[in-house]
């Protein structure tokens, strides 16, 4: 295995582990990609994160084949299709966070309650229509949602938060995820004030420059 094959492999495992630490994920549920050459390195299914070496994790080509000694996450199709279909990104996280899974259970977009939804690409993060899990009709149902964004929910079932790096998907998660709770709160205190699409027009703006200077 090439140094920095074994390296993005390592990469993947240490998100699952982060994505349990804070709380995103428990047990194995949950799934992690990232490009790799003409094709993607996945998490493999069922597999405990605490003792997965890197090679546990699968090599998936962009037609579908696996190879590895375990089969790819049962989740495969969205996380090959997402990487296909948007150069825009390099890293997939897929994850069953309380309360994101719990707003997706209402199958309702998340809409702009707190300025933080534009992490996300816009003023909502839309919710994917429920479709059985591994299908490509969730993977069909993904893409749509994904459209102009980088996160959505998954109705019933989840959330996926994509970026151009694996410690941009993960903050991605965890961004959705405090959203996610904080407006389940506010929906029990009384009705959330949605802010504009003006105003989130706006902080997209701010965004493209806020923060360090940095490549990640
Ligand atoms: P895998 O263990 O096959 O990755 O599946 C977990 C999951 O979350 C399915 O949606
Ligand atoms: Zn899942």
């Amino acid at each position: 295995m090439q140094d920095a094959e074994r390296a993005l492999k390592l990469q993947i495992i240490q998100t699952c582990l982060d994505m349990d630490r804070r709380g995103l994920n428990q047990g194995t549920s949950g799934n992690v990609s990232a490009r790799w050459g003409d094709g993607l390195l996945v998490t493999p299914s069922g597999l405990s994160y605490a003792t997965m070496a890197p090679e546990d994790i699968v090599f998936v080509g962009m037609d579908g084949t696996a190879s590895g000694r375990h089969a790819p996450s049962s989740e495969w199709r969205f996380h090959r299709d997402i990487l296909r279909d948007r150069p825009d990104l390099s890293a997939v996280i897929h994850a069953h966070p309380t309360y994101a899974t719990a707003l997706a259970m209402l199958g309702e977009a998340i809409p702009a309650v707190h300025y933080m939804i534009a992490a996300a690409g816009g003023s909502t993060i839309r919710c994917a229509p429920y479709a059985t899990f591994g299908t490509g009709e969730l993977s069909r149902h993904a893409l749509d949602a994904l459209q102009d964004r980088t996160a959505c929910l998954l109705a019933n079932h989840g959330l996926i938060a994509c970026g151009p790096s694996l410690s941009r998907a993960l903050w991605l998660a965890e961004e959705v995820e405090t959203l996610s709770r904080q407006y389940a709160i506010a929906r029990q205190i009384g009705t959330p004030a949605i802010l504009p699409d003006e105003e989130i027009a706006r902080v997209l703006e701010k965004f493209a420059t806020y923060g360090p200077r940095s490549k990640d």
